[in-house]
């Protein structure tokens, strides 16, 4: 059972104190630490165990749809990501794909979408996929230039979406495309794309550090009925972001988990490893690292928890989710790199979970709006409530 005395903390009520806790002691014994060589495969057993021991049904929305309650609550997946990442960092992709990939459907899909998609779901019987960014659009979202042209009952859809997760592996993509009603922003609409449709092809995969199901589509006239269309037309970036919104505190909840398991790692090794007649942890500078380490976690899980408590009270959360993401996947990359320094030349071997965790932190640093994007919000945010108050 991992240390989890964060738990007692006020933002948790009781079922989520339980709930991390069950999960803890499932995934001990359910999520392997290391997969082979079959990333595809070992992603599509992990979305099949999490569904049948019922850990999905906090990624969707409506009981009536297999959801665990009537909209997402933000502890839950908070700290589902983190006690799965802090297992496996590809169990905590496996789960936080299924609620990313779905969410649109979640918040604005029709009852018919969401009685076809969301209990698959749930039961982790469907895997869901998010199809946003493009070549070039990647922080700028809303120059996406994939169309979507409407034809009779139809829309046809042509163009290249990039760094799709679960790209190949996907039952359906959730896909942004340009309809045209307005310039920029305003001019996108939501669909899904049942994988198989024609027209639409898996292309590239793309190898990354630490390898998930990741890959370019193209869509050369994909051809699906309006009743795909989720939300308005013109809706879609607005469901796009809000999507994002829900699951942006979850990152760092994630983050937070790679880094409690690099702090376990290091003070199992430190409290071990023996050199100069004493133990490694015996040294001050080696106990200086360790108090850096666990104070740069408590402060990110606070802000983490803070945020998520936030949203779940109905309040709006921009600036506080991106204080919680930054700091969060920033402190866990320098947390990871000083459990990697104390094992030495063995934490760059990839016999040890440091090394595995010191590739899996990277990309939270960028995807889901990058740490620069995030400054920029907070930043915002600071400056609009600041003038507001000089207006009064
Ligand atoms: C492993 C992985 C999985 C992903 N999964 C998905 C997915 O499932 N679905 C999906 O749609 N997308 C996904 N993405 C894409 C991800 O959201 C983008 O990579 C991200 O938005 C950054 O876009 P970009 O890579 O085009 O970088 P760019 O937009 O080219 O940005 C490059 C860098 O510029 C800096 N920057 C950005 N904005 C500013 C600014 N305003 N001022 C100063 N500097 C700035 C940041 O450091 C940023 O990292 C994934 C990416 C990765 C790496």
């Amino acid at each position: 059972m991992s240390d989890q005395r964060h738990l007692d903390w006020p933002f948790f009520d009781e079922r989520h104190r339980a709930l991390a806790r069950e999960l803890d002691a499932w995934a001990a014994v359910n999520v392997p630490h290391a997969h082979g060589g079959d990333v595809d495969a070992a992603c599509r057993e992990l979305v099949r165990r999490l569904g049948a021991a019922g850990w999905l049904r906090h990624a969707v929305a409506g009981t009536e749809h297999g959801g665990s309650a009537e909209v997402i609550d933000t502890r839950s997946i908070c700290l589902i990501r983190e006690t799965l990442a802090r297992h496996s960092g590809l169990a905590d992709f496996a789960f936080a794909m299924q609620g990313l990939g779905s969410g649109a459907i979640s918040l604005a899909g029709t009852p018919a979408q969401k009685a076809g998609y969301l209990p698959r779901v749930a039961r982790g019987e469907a895997i869901a996929a998010f199809a946003l960014s493009e070549p070039d659009a990647g922080s700028d979202v809303a120059a996406l230039s994939c169309a979507a042209r409407a034809d009779g009952g139809d829309y046809v859809l042509d163009g290249e979406k990039t760094w799709i997760s679960n790209g190949g592996i996907a039952d359906f993509y959730v896909v942004f495309a340009r309809t045209g009603e307005a310039a920029g922003s305003r001019g996108i609409s939501a669909f899904i794309v049942d994988a198989g449709t024609p027209g639409l092809e898996i292309g590239a995969r793309i190898d990354v550090i630490a390898p998930h199901p990741l890959a370019r589509l193209r869509f050369s006239n994909c051809r699906v009925p309006a009743s795909q269309r989720v939300g308005a037309p013109a809706e879609g970036f607005r469901i796009a972001m809000r999507t994002l919104d829900v699951f942006r505190t979850s990152v760092a909840a994630a983050a937070l988990g790679l880094a409690r398991r690099a702090l376990d790692e290091a003070l199992a090794r430190a409290s071990s490893r023996r050199m100069f007649g004493q133990r490694l942890a015996d040294f001050q500078i080696t106990q200086a690292k360790l108090a850096s380490m666990a104070t740069t976690i408590d402060s990110a899980a606070l802000l983490t928890y803070r945020a998520a408590w936030q949203r779940d009270q109905g309040q709006p959360v921009t600036g506080e989710a991106a204080m919680a993401k930054m700091a969060a996947t920033e402190g866990a990359q320098q947390v990871i790199d000083a459990a990697v320094q104390l094992f030495g030349g063995l934490g760059v071997t990839s016999e040890v979970p440091v090394e595995r965790l010191y590739r899996e932190i990277r990309a939270l640093r960028i995807y889901e709006g990058a740490t620069e994007v995030q400054q920029l919000i907070i930043a915002r945010e600071l400056l609009r409530q600041f003038e507001a108050q000089a207006a009064r």
